[in-house]
């Protein structure tokens, strides 16, 4: 059986090919899927009582159902999904005045092992599927009240979705695809830990706003924090974001998770103006939060606002980024899914 949400438009022309269908026929399945939440063929009244049920024979539409919801005292929401094989991920939805944004995760776990993040301390179990990274969107917009709406999806939940490039590209393919969910590419954001070739692919196959966890503006600082600066270090990693091609207009997001005592001085917020100069940016400052078991410790507020200052003062543009959900571990970092079978922090 085909899980057609495992399937690029193209792919699943191709598919339907296959039975003998014309192209459009995938246009017209996509959108009864996409647009529509379309969960059965018999639904999709557009095609042929014969054509449903020969899709019936060797196809499947998937979805997810999340296990858990938790509300946070801020309205933050965090979904828990169990998938078919008994692996766990989890989703958070933001809601703010204007906008409502969608974090998910890409992969089960995190292999890239940064010191600061309880996704990582887990370990790594696998990739998600493309459909079950589309899966948790359409879970989540069908909890919605009708007047609510997705507007922004960020790739920030578990794992480094440059590590599952292959159906993350698929899936924003479908986020954004005109016969798919129809978001506009500027409101979805690939969040990565910094893999340079991969961000060149990336740039090469779609265009989508990438927001780059910086965390440090030394190669020493970052290495210690980041494994993955021993590979692609700062200045690699910089190079790459300037030949990004950024859906028009757009700036690239640098994450800059404030950890006290290590990377939290006016030293920092001065080299990262330099380190930055010349590349259109944002830079999201996130007052590390804390976890059992962790050894960092989260900024003193004074730090956090002297830096933001001094960014502001030299025209980068800068928000701290209010921890959201923290009560219901739903803040950045705080992500791990149900972990089977492992005993952690
Ligand atoms: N692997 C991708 C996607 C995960 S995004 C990436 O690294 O970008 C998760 C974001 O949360 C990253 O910017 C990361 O730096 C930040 N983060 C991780 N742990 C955190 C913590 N304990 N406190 C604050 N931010 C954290």
């Amino acid at each position: 059986m085909t899980d057609i949400k495992n399937l690029s438009l193209h792919e699943l022309e191709a598919f339907l090919a296959g039975m003998g269908k014309e192209k459009y026929r995938a246009a017209q399945v996509f959108k009864w899927i996409y647009q529509k939440d379309v969960e059965d063929f018999d639904e999709m009244t557009d095609l042929s009582k014969e054509f449903r049920s020969r899709l019936k024979e060797c196809a499947v539409i998937s979805s997810l159902t999340p296990e858990k919801v938790e509300t946070s005292r801020d309205g933050t929401k965090k979904f828990l999904f169990t998938l078919d094989d008994g692996e766990a991920v989890e989703s958070v939805l933001i809601p703010d005045e204007k906008r409502m944004t969608l974090c998910i995760s890409s992969q089960v776990g995190c292999p890239l092992d940064c010191g600061f993040c309880l996704t990582g301390t887990g370990g790594y179990e696998r990739n998600l599927t493309t459909a079950e990274i589309i899966n948790q969107i359409t879970a989540v917009k069908t909890s919605l009240q009708p007047e609510e709406k997705i507007t922004n999806i960020v790739f920030m939940g578990m794992g480094e979705p440059l590590l599952n490039l292959e159906n993350v590209v698929r899936a924003i393919d479908i986020m954004i695809g005109e016969k798919g969910m129809l978001l506009p590419k500027r409101k979805v954001t690939l969040s990565t830990a910094g893999l340079v070739p991969q961000i060149e692919e990336l740039g090469s196959r779609c265009t989508v706003n990438l927001a780059v966890s910086l965390n440090a503006t030394t190669n020493d600082i970052r290495s210690r924090i980041m494994p993955i600066n021993e590979k692609y270090p700062i200045e690699v990693l910089l190079d790459a974001c300037k030949n990004y091609p950024l859906p028009n207009r757009g700036r690239i997001t640098f994450e800059y998770v404030m950890i006290k005592g290590l990377n939290d001085s006016l030293e920092d917020a001065r080299r990262l103006i330099s380190l930055l100069r010349g590349i259109p940016s944002k830079v999201n400052l996130i007052p590390f939060n804390e976890f059992e078991g962790s050894t960092f410790q989260k900024p003193d507020r004074c730090d956090v606002d002297a830096f933001h200052k001094y960014l502001h003062d030299n025209h980068l543009v800068a928000i701290t980024r209010s921890s959201k959900g923290d009560d219901i571990s739903a803040a950045c970092g705080q992500l791990r899914g149900k972990l089977k079978g492992r005993n952690i922090a």
